[in-house]
């Protein structure tokens, strides 16, 4: 581990506090130092009150803000000397410790503080940097761990047993160093936590933590770990696909919500669920008990019987609460959020996609660290009640109570195709506003620029099945399935009448509008029926009820469209998937209209282009959100007993009311 220190930039930055900005960014920039929000910083310094007195002050980094991208801004400025005293206190609540934080702030627009505050405040440095650097605690988590780490370090670290953030931690640092000569410590390592370094300096504390961390790599290296099983994986199957769509609603249905259950086919996660020994080394504990918040204590392992594996998963959660539980603790959703599928890779679970990239992250840090401690002696975490106390912290019960009500369709996952415009577009980024993950898939190639965390954008023709096929393999793996289906890519045939319609104009109409639908249903409904409230949304035309002439290829795949809409109703009702179609008409801002399109349009009704746009009973412009609300409407909640039916979005039009 390196040094990322650069004059240059450093000379760049705007006093001490943006030294503070700068280090704490370089901190971040490693995540096997910091992940996710993990870590802080802070600087002591000056600050000036409203009558011009200058008050001691501490700026810690607060809650919400990540080391990688922290700006001032993200530095709570506290009062120094109230933190001080807080420390001297016998004993206080964490809820009374982050309201007594938020009371000390100075600025009162301003974050709250970190929990570990009080911390940084009684360490009589300007500087503190503060990581859970993977190296350093995968050494602590072993038995011999704490006598290397002495070996490593008590010249100039001192070193201190796990407790748990928060006060008592603050208050065990507190009564340790009270006698000390902070001259002889560069930093303080908190067994199965992290560590902790200083000075009056920027660089000189930044530089302590990094050498620190590279003497515990260095260690490490030398015994052979680092050198983790890493293999590709293997083929997966549309089998496997289902299997994986067939987890994710059972841990789903643990859950109480749907979640989002992202396959890792990296090769250190395939490589790790390969170990023959993985089921007893991954199933140990966490890397540090912070992360059960978000991977829970440990994973399922599935290797046989996946239905079995997860169910026995959920009855030893409860029974290890019942264990731990003093009585007056709610019980949180006992579904994995990690699991390891033996031979295939790591299954990231979470309510939703930013969320299981989290989950991902620690995923990988943990089986990376879980092998060094294995190549060096045994990987040993901390207890289950040390775990338990955090899983169960009063300041996450507490943010429990408080949490808002998830987005509607959080959870869940939507296939959109025709997505990279018009309708297809607005419905994908109504559903993402909601919450959904989506597999967008369009002929043009620009939907992979509408990829994100909760958007897998891909090119496809979905007239091509082979294509189909490993988009809907490669959507199942990034999202765990398939709950939504909105069937939507559509081109509207150049206008001719019968007499001149030919057999390939005929059957390319038939083809993309109506076949390619068909045959995307007929893939996807197997993991439709493994789905979270399930809904299918076919976008057929308002050309269905009231057909135009010249359109003979676009009305009658349409119709053909609709009626296999009306029998996938019948057919697959009994398993709770509902299907439903939607007749737009004249939805001016989608690609189907082109300038010449709606001049044949207007033509062939004796109409001006302008007429014929608000042609319809409420005299409005259909567009494209108007649409996709009646998507959002038809496949979420609102309409949970409606199947087989037809809903013109269309403005009103009188051949068919
Ligand atoms: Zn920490």
């Amino acid at each position: 581990m390196h040094s990322l220190w650069n004059e240059m930039e450093a000379a760049e930055t705007a006093g001490e506090l943006g030294l503070r900005v700068y280090t704490s960014r370089l901190l971040g920039r490693d995540d096997s130092l910091v992940l996710h929000g993990g870590g802080n910083t802070s600087l002591k310094g000056l600050s000036q009150n409203i009558f011009g007195e200058e008050i001691p002050t501490l700026y810690v980094k607060g809650s919400g803000w990540d080391l990688k991208t922290i700006e001032i801004a993200g530095f709570s400025p506290t009062c120094l000397a109230t933190l001080q005293r807080m420390a001297s206190l016998d004993s206080m609540s964490d809820t009374e410790m982050a309201r007594e934080l938020k009371a000390a702030l100075l600025d009162p627009a301003a974050p709250a503080p970190s929990v570990e505050a009080i911390l940084h405040a009684i360490i009589p440095r300007k500087f503190v940097d503060h990581t859970h650097a993977d190296a350093v605690v995968a050494i602590s988590n072993s038995p011999g761990g704490q006598q290397v780490l002495e070996e490593l370090y008590a010249a100039d670290f001192l070193i201190l047993p796990y407790v748990m953030p928060g006060f008592i931690l603050s208050r065990q640092v507190f009564e340790a160093t009270r006698q000390l000569d902070w001259n002889l410590l560069k930093g303080i390592i908190l067994l199965h936590h992290g560590v902790f370094t200083f000075a009056d300096d920027a660089r000189e504390s930044y530089e302590n933590m990094i050498a620190c961390v590279d003497r515990a790599d260095c260690y490490l290296q030398e015994r052979g770990a680092g050198e983790n099983l890493r293999l590709q994986a293997g083929e997966f199957s549309a089998a496997d696909a289902l299997s994986l769509s067939a987890i994710r609603r059972q841990l789903s249905t643990q859950a109480g919500r749907p979640m989002i259950a992202r396959l890792c086919e990296e090769e250190d996660c395939v490589g790790y669920s390969a170990r023959e020994d993985v089921a007893d080394i991954a199933t140990r504990g966490p890397l540090t008990p912070d992360h059960t918040l978000h991977t829970k204590r440990i994973p399922v392992i599935l290797e046989r019987d996946y239905s079995a594996e997860l169910e026995a998963y959920v009855t030893d959660y409860r029974a290890w609460f019942q264990r731990n539980d003093s009585g007056d603790l709610t019980c949180l959703d006992p579904a994995p959020r990690v699991a390891v599928w033996k031979n295939r890779g790591i299954v990231a679970i979470a309510p939703n996609a930013q969320r299981a990239a989290i989950v991902r992250d620690i995923a990988r840090h943990t089986l990376a660290a879980v092998q060094w401690a294995e190549a060096i002696g045994v990987w040993q975490a901390p207890s289950e009640q040390e775990i338990f106390a955090v899983e169960y912290w009063e300041l996450e019960q507490a943010k429990l109570k408080r949490l808002p009500a998830p987005a509607a369709f959080e959870g869940r996952i939507a296939l959109v195709t025709g997505a990279a415009s018009g309708i297809g577009k607005v419905s994908v980024q109504a559903l993402v506003e909601q919450g959904c993950c989506v597999i967008a898939l369009d002929i043009n190639p620009a939907v992979a620029d509408m990829s994100s965390i909760s958007v897998l954008g891909m090119p496809c023709d979905v007239t091509e099945s082979k294509q189909v096929t490993t988009a809907l393999l490669a959507g199942v793996r990034r999202f765990g399935g398939i709950d939504i289906l909105v069937s939507n890519a559509g081109a509207f045939s150049p206008s001719t009448e019968i007499a001149a319609l030919g057999d390939e104009a005929l059957a390319a109409g038939m083809q993309l509008n109506f076949a390619s639908h068909a045959s995307l249903l007929r893939e996807c409904i197997p993991y439709l029926k493994n789905g979270c409230n399930p809904a299918v949304v076919l976008v057929a035309s308002k050309n269905v009820p009231a057909p135009g002439p010249g359109a003979a290829a676009y009305s009658s795949a349409k119709a053909a469209l609709t009626q296999l809409g009306r029998v996938a109703a019948l057919e697959l009702g009994a398993d709770g998937v509902r299907v439903n179609m939607l007749h737009p008409n004249a939805v001016y801002d989608t690609a189907v209209w082109t300038e010449a399109v709606l001049q044949q349009r207007a033509d062939s009704y004796g109409l001006s282009v302008e007429q014929y746009k608000n042609n319809n009973v409420l005299r409005m412009e259909v567009s494209s959100a108007d649409v996709a609300r009646a998507v959002l409407a038809l496949t979420g909640d609102q309409f949970l007993a409606t199947t087989g039916a037809q809903i013109p979005v269309d403005g009103g039009n009188d051949r068919v009311i």
